[in-house]
């Protein structure tokens, strides 16, 4: 997709999203009936809709909320135990829960994927990745020792110089591009937010 096609608003970008909208909803979930996709009255997109009590089914990006855990110079890296990308190199991160904020859930998935003891910093970088309906949000994070428990979804988990980060093994773009600023911004001296769309 070309990354333009998620500029501008009016119909042309209604009927661009429109075409990217994930077609998953297949039944109700209230009643089980199936459902189909057309326009609810007054919307500009198409819905879910339930043939049989009419419920609409709203389907809205979802956060992905993790961390840059950093012990002595060094950051923190996962090997992934699970698809999708199982086998390449993450930062610690997973989808936010319904309850928590989302520096809890970068802080319980950093727990969970990697058992890093950390102190959590400021938020650092929010990337748009359109194409697949998410916002990844990851916190800067300081480790307070180099002790690591990995769960089941981490294959390894190890500290790594800026020398020896695996850039060509890395598991999605919003790692490298958050790796990248990180990196430029401690050479910098000074760390800021960074805002970007991932085509
Ligand atoms: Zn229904």
């Amino acid at each position: 997709m070309h990354p333009a096609a998620h500029r501008g608003v009016g119909p042309a970008a209604t009927l661009r999203a429109a075409m990217i909208t994930p077609r998953s909803i297949r039944h109700c979930r209230v009643c089980g009936a199936p459902t189909d996709y057309r326009a609810p009255p007054e919307d500009n997109r198409e819905r879910a809709i339930c043939s049989a009590c009419g419920t609409i089914h709203y389907e809205n990006p979802l956060n992905v909320v993790g961390t840059v855990p950093v012990f002595e110079g060094k950051v923190l890296l996962c090997l992934r135990n699970i698809e999708p990308r199982k086998g390449f190199w993450t930062l610690p991160a997973g989808f936010m829960e319904l309850g928590e904020t989302t520096a809890q859930g970068a802080g319980r998935e950093t727990l969970e994927e990697a058992g890093a003891d950390i102190e959590l910093g400021p938020l650092f970088t929010v990337l748009n990745v359109p194409h697949v309906g998410q916002v990844h949000l990851y916190y800067l994070a300081q480790m307070r020792s180099a002790a690591l428990d990995p769960g089941p979804e981490t294959i390894e988990a190890r500290l790594f110089d800026e020398s020896e980060v695996p850039w060509g093994e890395l598991a999605f773009k919003t790692v490298h591009a958050t790796l990248e600023h990180f990196f430029a911004d401690r050479r910098r001296g000074q760390f800021g937010v960074h805002c970007a769309d991932i085509a």
